[in-house]
This record gives structure tokens, C-alpha cells and sequence, in this order.
């Protein structure tokens, strides 16, 4: 056996917050699940960022889309919420490889230090970038949510699964800020 064919494949962690899950994210992971024989998406509490869904709803929405992802390749996909350090994450997962998507200039700056500072707290972790399809890399949760708050159409940015628990989310904050206005 050659050094080539021994060398073992990385398992490559892909987290985020998911908040919730779009489109532009599925891309990531269909992309990602062609290059690496094993993937595991990480959901991150983040209750700092205040998230509109819980950890296990994200995670439960992608994997109701992986179940119907494009995998060719048979990747095995995972998925875990995770609450700490994503550095202590990717080591208990023995992951080698941190998988990010990069939209715009905008993203650049934060995912650069971040994989920057990960690099300093361990160096043997390598942080892969992935790029979306042209049309899905506009795509933000954060712009999601917005439109569906206000009942616009958010169908070309999330699946028809994750439109139904995205208005039925709204509907419950709707009702809210009604009541606490009245
Ligand atoms: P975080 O809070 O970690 O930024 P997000 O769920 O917003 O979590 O994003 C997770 C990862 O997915 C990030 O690397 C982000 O850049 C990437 N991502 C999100 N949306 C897109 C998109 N439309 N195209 C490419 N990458 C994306």
C-alpha cells in the first residue's frame, strides 16, 4: 500500500447556527459531502445570537434535507448540536477539517479571523472554504426570517419543509408582538 492510498480521509465538521437552515447552506453541504467520505453539520446553541429556533428544530430541519440530499458519493452525513468551544467540538468528533461557506467580501473578514484564531488554538486543524452557487450565495437566515415575518415569498431561499416551520414560527411571533402591543 502506498503512502497515497494509506493516508487517512478527514472528517470534516461543518458548523453554524442554521437559524434556519437555507438553501445556500444545502449547497454547502452537497458540495461539501462530494469531497470528504464523512461530514457531520454542527448546529451551535449560540443563545447569543438569540436564535428563533432551538438547537434540536435546526438540527431536526437538516435532517429531514439530508435525508433527500443529493449524495452520489454516499458521504455519511451526521448531524449534532453542539454548546462549546467548536475547537473542543471538532476534537471530540476527531474532525480534522472545518468546513465554512463564504458568500460575500462581507463574510470574509469574520470567517478569516475566526479561522485564524481556530488555527492558533490548534494548528493541526485545517479550515476549508466552499463557495454556494452564484444564485444561492445572497442567501442569509438573517434575510429569511426577515421576509417571512412579514409574509413575503421565501420560497427560491429555503425547502418547502423549512418554509412550513418558518411560517408557522412567524405566525407565533406575530401573535406576540400583537399581544404586547394590546
Ligand atoms: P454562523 O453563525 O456560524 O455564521 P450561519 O448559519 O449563518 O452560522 O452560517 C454557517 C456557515 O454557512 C458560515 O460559514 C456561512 O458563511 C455559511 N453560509 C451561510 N449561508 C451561505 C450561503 N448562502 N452561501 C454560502 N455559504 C453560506
Amino acid at each position: 500500500m502506498d503512502a497515497q492510498s494509506s493516508k487517512k480521509q478527514p472528517v470534516a465538521l461543518y458548523p453554524g447556527t442554521f437559524d434556519p437552515v437555507t438553501l445556500g447552506h444545502l449547497d454547502i453541504i452537497r458540495r461539501g459531502a462530494r469531497i470528504f467520505d464523512h461530514l457531520i453539520v454542527a448546529v451551535a446553541e449560540n443563545p447569543g445570537k438569540s436564535p428563533l429556533f432551538s438547537a434540536e428544530e435546526r438540527a431536526s430541519m437538516i435532517l429531514h434535507e439530508i435525508d433527500i440530499l443529493e449524495n452520489p458519493s454516499r458521504c455519511k452525513i451526521e448531524v449534532i448540536t453542539y454548546n462549546s468551544l467548536l475547537m473542543d467540538c471538532v476534537e471530540s468528533h476527531s474532525a480534522s477539517v472545518i468546513l465554512r461557506g463564504l458568500r460575500a467580501v462581507a463574510d470574509f473578514e469574520y470567517e478569516y479571523q475566526m479561522a485564524g484564531m481556530n488555527q492558533q488554538i490548534n494548528n493541526k486543524i485545517e479550515t476549508v472554504f466552499l463557495m454556494a452557487d452564484c444564485v444561492l450565495q445572497p442567501v442569509a437566515s438573517r434575510l429569511v426570517k426577515e421576509i417571512a415575518f412579514y409574509n413575503g415569498n421565501i420560497k427560491p431561499f429555503v425547502s418547502p419543509h423549512v418554509a412550513e416551520k418558518l411560517q408557522e414560527a412567524m405566525e407565533q411571533k406575530r401573535k406576540a408582538s400583537l399581544l404586547a402591543k394590546a
